[in-house]
């Protein structure tokens, strides 16, 4: 169908309203005109639907439009100011909205109703869409509903724009060779942040964190306002992580730069010599529920040592014991006050033993997610049941700690070790 015949067709519904007679007195521009029947046929717009309904209906025009009171003369201003906020980021998609006078608003409304009309177009949604159309024009630009890089939102009335930069997500695995760096930073426990004599004025209980040897980077190559750490599960600040590196996600607010050099990125974090990352790449929200929600097994590897002499003989009998064998839990002494106390069963997937010296001995440790790994060694007196030490008979501890393997191929809800 050409143009000409679409037209027709608008001017035919709106032939069926009695406009004339009803929109005495209320004089309407040509872009109200057309935006009345601004879902009648495809492919115009609402200027050209409204002058041809003035045309053949013989509406008249006046000199300030009854609905939007020249509103829509305003288009390219509300573009420009649009345009300035851009320049503050670079980004690609983009996605307008407004806000309009609600008495604009009123009256559209209650002219539908009263002219009984079904396939009207709101004020609203032709500022975003010509604004848009503006704006899309610009080389490198382009609308994009579902998943915008950037959101401005135009308010008419105090010519201001509100521009939301939406955040940026990179996926990668970190490696931990340090004992005395936790996952997250902690603040001071004694001064919960405000800086004591405790921790030397710094408000924190150590000096650095991984999220921050990770997100400092990446923060100052995207030039982001701040960043959240999303880990699959975390270790214990005096367990490294070693192995294939554990999953996390990092999420930028208000990136002015949403491309990284992530090469860069990568050896710039790498050069902290504890934190090392890897497989650095663009993620998305998607990817935080799915690393949280997860349930990865995990291998460690343990130096224990025990109060007494042990035999290799059984130390290995009782290891050999462990194999696929269920264990209950409860919530161990040292996290009992940040976690509901409840008995917890998770399975001991592998469990291998030697000795090194008479009462120290190398142990490697296949576990379900969750697995207090420290309480199944110890015994946590009592509560973890089976424990190495109670099937030994002898007291043991672990002394160092570190997960050599996160089986991430199979799924867990990355609780602590
Ligand atoms: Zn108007
Ligand atoms: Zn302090």
């Amino acid at each position: 169908m050409t143009g000409a015949e679409n037209l027709d067709d608008v001017v035919a519904v709106a032939e069926d309203h009695d406009l004339v007679e009803k929109l005495s007195g209320r004089p309407i521009c040509d872009r109200c005109l057309g935006r009345l029947f601004g879902k009648v046929s495809t492919g115009l717009d609402n200027l050209s639907r409204g002058r041809a309904i003035r045309e053949s209906l013989g509406i008249e025009k006046g000199t300030e439009c009854w609905l939007c009171e020249g509103l829509f003369d305003e288009i390219e201003k509300f573009s420009k100011l649009v345009d300035k906020e851009m320049e503050k980021a670079e980004f690609e998609t983009f996605l307008i909205g407004s806000r309009i006078d609600p008495e604009v608003e009123n009256r559209e409304e209650s002219l539908w109703a009263e002219l009984n009309l079904q396939q009207f177009e709101a004020a609203k949604s032709e500022i975003n869409r010509e604004v848009g159309k503006i704006l899309e024009a610009k080389p490198g630009l382009e609308v994009n509903f579902e998943n915008p890089d950037v959101v401005a939102v135009i308010d008419t009335m105090f010519d201001h724009v509100e521009f939301n930069i939406n955040p940026i997500f990179v996926y990668g695995r970190y490696k931990k060779s340090a004992r005395d760096i936790p996952q997250t930073t902690w603040q001071c426990l004694s001064c919960w942040g405000k800086g004591c004599e405790k921790c030397n004025n710094t408000g924190r209980e150590f000096a650095t964190s991984v999220e921050e040897i990770i997100g400092t980077p990446l923060l100052e190559e995207t030039e982001s306002e701040g960043f959240s750490f999303h880990g699959a599960g975390r270790e214990d600040v005096d367990v490294r992580m070693l192995g294939n590196g554990r999953p996390f996600v990092l999420q930028l607010s208000r990136p002015k730069k949403r491309t990284t050099d992530f090469e860069k990125v990568q050896s710039k974090i790498n050069e902290s010599k504890v934190v090392e990352v890897t497989s650095l790449q663009p993620s998305n929200r998607q990817k935080i529920i799915e690393i949280k929600g997860a349930r990865y097994p995990k291998s460690y590897k343990a130096i224990v040592e025990f109060a007494s002499p042990v035999q290799e003989q059984k130390l290995k009998e009782v290891v050999r014991s462990f194999h696929s064998k269920e264990v209950a839990q409860q919530t161990p002494q040292r996290v009992v006050r940040r976690r509901a106390d409840k008995v917890r069963k998770r399975k001991i997937l592998g469990f291998q033993a030697s000795l090194r010296e008479d009462k120290t001995a190398e142990l490697l440790i296949k576990a379900e997610a969750g697995t207090y790994i420290k309480e199944l060694v110890d015994g946590d007196e009592g509560r973890t049941k089976p424990s190495l030490a109670g099937s030994l008979g002898v007291d043991c501890r672990v002394k160092f700690l570190d997960v050599i393997e996160i089986h991430d191929e199979v799924g867990s809800d990355g609780e602590e070790l």
